[in-house]
């Protein structure tokens, strides 16, 4: 495993007014890591998501993506996608679409764009769905278009915002088998918010126990 963190957060800090999300958080996140996030909710665990990902900008506090230090780099440059708990799918387009769509941002060409969507497609069980419209797709579907979608730029960390939250039980195990399944296979970490203690357990190579805005304890499932 490389010793170079894919992230490092070092004391960071964010206020919204008067509420502090974050509080002298520190966490690292090793190379192909499966991170799981929990705590109780208004922790702080979606704003450290999205500070990661470049939506949000921290007060204070230092973070370092695959060892280089953020303010060197450009939110496209950190290479890092999120799937939102909504999914934020265009529910016009066609399935194909959607998944390419980060590929055209970044000016990949047609070619390219149609072996990555392919590949991506037969990774997740949805061979010959590219002129699908979202709108007529299952929950199931659509979550695995929304992966597919994440893990189109071949991002090197992949944000989960509780993923599972909005699906029924049955669907939800089927969602953690693939997202395990995922991550064995690809060298990109993940990490994971969930409020879901056992789904964090069975998933995760490490969990951070957040309250406060800050993090509580880290470690494997044993240790935790
Ligand atoms: P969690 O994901 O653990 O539920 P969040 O990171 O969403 O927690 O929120 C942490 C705290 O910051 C909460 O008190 C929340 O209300 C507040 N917060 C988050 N985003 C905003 C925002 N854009 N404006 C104001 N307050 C916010």
């Amino acid at each position: 495993m490389s010793p170079v963190p894919d992230i490092e957060l070092r004391g960071i800090s964010k206020r919204f007014g008067n509420t502090v999300a974050l509080s002298d958080l520190s966490l690292s996140v090793r190379r192909g890591e499966l991170m799981a996030l929990i705590g109780p909710s208004g922790c702080g665990k979606s704003t450290l998501l999205k500070i990661v990902a470049g939506v949000e900008e921290q007060d204070e506090g230092e973070l370092y993506i695959r060892g280089v230090h953020t303010r060197d780099l450009s939110t496209r440059a950190r290479n890092v996608t999120m799937l939102w708990q909504s999914l934020a799918l265009f529910p016009h387009m066609t399935v194909e679409q959607n998944v390419e769509f980060g590929l055209l941002t970044r000016g990949t060409d047609r070619l390219a764009r149609l072996e990555r969507v392919n590949s991506l497609l037969n990774l997740l069980g949805l061979e010959g769905y590219h002129k699908r419209r979202i709108k007529g797709l299952s929950g199931g579907e659509q979550q695995r278009v929304a992966l597919a979608r994440a893990l189109a730029p071949e991002p090197n960390i992949l944000l989960l915002d509780e993923p599972f939250g909005s699906v029924d039980f049955n669907l939800s195990l089927m969602l953690q088998a693939e997202i395990s399944r995922l991550h064995k296979q690809l060298d990109v970490s993940f990490v994971l918010v969930t409020h879901n203690r056992a789904e964090a357990l069975s998933l995760a190579d490490r969990i951070a126990v957040m309250r406060d805005g800050r993090i509580e304890q880290v470690g494997s499932a044993d240790e935790i």
